[in-house]
C-alpha cells in the first residue's frame, strides 16, 4: 500500500528508510509543477485519492514528488511523524513530555525539528521567493514559479478574512478546531502563510512511500491458508498483514488509518482457535 507523504529519514534505521508525515490540515499542498492540489486532495484527507491524482494527472507522470508549503507556526503544531522512534513521548507513555512538547510547547517536537534541520527534503526561508528558489534546487530542473505560487498562496490567505469561505481547506481548518483536542494539540490557529510573524516559511518535498503490504495469502474465516483452487492447505494458517489485514482486510481497501492492528489481532485469534481445535480433534 502506497501513499504520497513520505520523507527520506535523515537518520535511517534501514537502507531507503522513509518516514510518513501525519499532517494537520493547514499545510498547502502543491504538485511538482507548483499547482495547489484540488479538494479533497488536502493534508489528512483522502490519502489514496491524492495518490491517484498525483500519479494519473498527465503532465505529472514523470514527476515523483509533490510539495507542502507551511510556516513555522504550522510545523510546531501539525507535523507528526510516524514510527515509534519518532514519538519517544508516546512510546514511553510520558504524559508530561507529551503535554510540554505537543500542546504547550514552543518550537516543534525534537524529532520534527531534527528533520527540519537535517532532512534532505526540508528547506526554510524568510521569503517565498527564497523558499521557491531553494525548492527548485532540490529538483533536476527548476519546475516551480514563485510568482504563480505567491498568487495561489495569497488567494488562500485572503479567504481567512471571509467567515463564510468556500475554500475547502479553510473550512477544514475551522472544522478541525471545533474539536478541543485538535484545537489544543493538532491544528495551528488560522493565519496568513505570508505573514512574516508566522514564519519562517518551510517547503517539504514529499515522495511516494510504500508502507504496508496488502497481503498475499488468501484465508478463510478460520484463518486457514487457501490453495489457488480455494481449498485449505492442511496445517497452514495465516494471520495479520501477510493475510491482508494490515490495510485492507476486514476494513476494506480504503481502510481508515489506525484500524489495522485490530484486524491483525482478530485474524490471529481466529487462527489460534482453529489450530487448537484442529489439534484437539
Ligand atoms: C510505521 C508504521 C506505523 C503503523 N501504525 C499503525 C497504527 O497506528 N495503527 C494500526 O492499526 N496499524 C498501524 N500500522 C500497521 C500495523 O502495525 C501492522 O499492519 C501490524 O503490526 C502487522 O502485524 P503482523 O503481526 O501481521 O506483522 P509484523 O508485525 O510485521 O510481524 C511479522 C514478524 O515476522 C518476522 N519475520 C519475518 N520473516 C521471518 C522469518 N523468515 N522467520 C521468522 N520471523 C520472520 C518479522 O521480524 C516480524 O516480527 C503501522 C505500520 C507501520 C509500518
Amino acid at each position: 500500500m502506497a501513499l504520497h507523504r513520505g520523507l527520506h529519514n535523515w537518520s535511517p534505521v534501514w537502507p531507503g528508510h522513509g518516514i510518513r508525515i501525519l499532517p494537520g490540515p493547514s499545510s498547502l499542498w502543491f504538485d511538482a509543477l507548483g499547482r495547489r492540489l484540488p479538494a479533497p486532495c488536502l493534508p489528512g484527507y483522502d490519502t489514496l485519492g491524492t495518490l491517484r491524482h498525483l500519479r494519473t494527472t498527465a503532465d505529472l507522470a514523470e514527476h515523483d514528488h509533490s510539495w507542502f508549503v507551511l510556516t513555522q507556526k504550522i510545523i510546531e503544531k501539525e507535523f507528526a511523524l510516524s514510527g515509534s522512534e519518532q514519538n519517544p513521548d508516546i512510546t514511553a507513555k510520558d504524559r508530561r513530555a507529551f503535554l510540554r512538547d505537543r500542546v504547550l510547547g514552543k518550537g516543534a517536537p525534537a524529532p520534527v525539528e531534527a528533520f527540519k534541520q537535517h532532512g534532505a527534503d526540508f528547506v526554510v526561508a524568510a521569503t517565498l521567493e527564497e523558499l521557491v528558489s531553494k525548492m527548485n534546487a532540490l529538483t533536476a530542473e527548476p519546475l516551480l514559479d514563485a510568482a504563480s505560487m505567491r498568487r495561489q498562496i495569497q488567494a488562500r490567505d485572503l479567504q481567512l478574512a471571509n467567515p463564510y469561505s468556500k475554500d475547502a481547506q479553510v473550512q477544514g481548518i475551522r472544522n478541525s478546531r471545533r474539536y478541543l483536542g485538535d484545537r489544543l494539540g493538532r491544528t495551528a490557529a488560522p493565519h496568513r502563510l505570508l505573514d512574516p510573524a508566522a514564519g519562517p516559511l518551510i517547503g517539504v518535498k514529499l515522495h511516494v512511500l510504500t508502507r504496508k503490504s496488502l497481503g498475499g495469502i488468501q484465508t478463510d474465516l478460520n484463518s486457514r491458508a487457501l490453495r489457488p483452487d480455494g481449498t485449505p492447505l492442511p496445517g497452514l494458517y495465516a494471520a495479520g498483514e501477510v493475510a491482508g489485514f494490515g490495510g485492507g482486510g476486514v476494513h476494506g481497501y480504503n481502510a481508515l488509518e489506525g484500524t489495522f492492528l485490530g484486524g491483525c489481532l482478530f485474524s490471529g485469534r481466529a487462527a489460534g482457535r482453529a489450530a487448537a481445535q484442529a489439534t484437539a480433534s
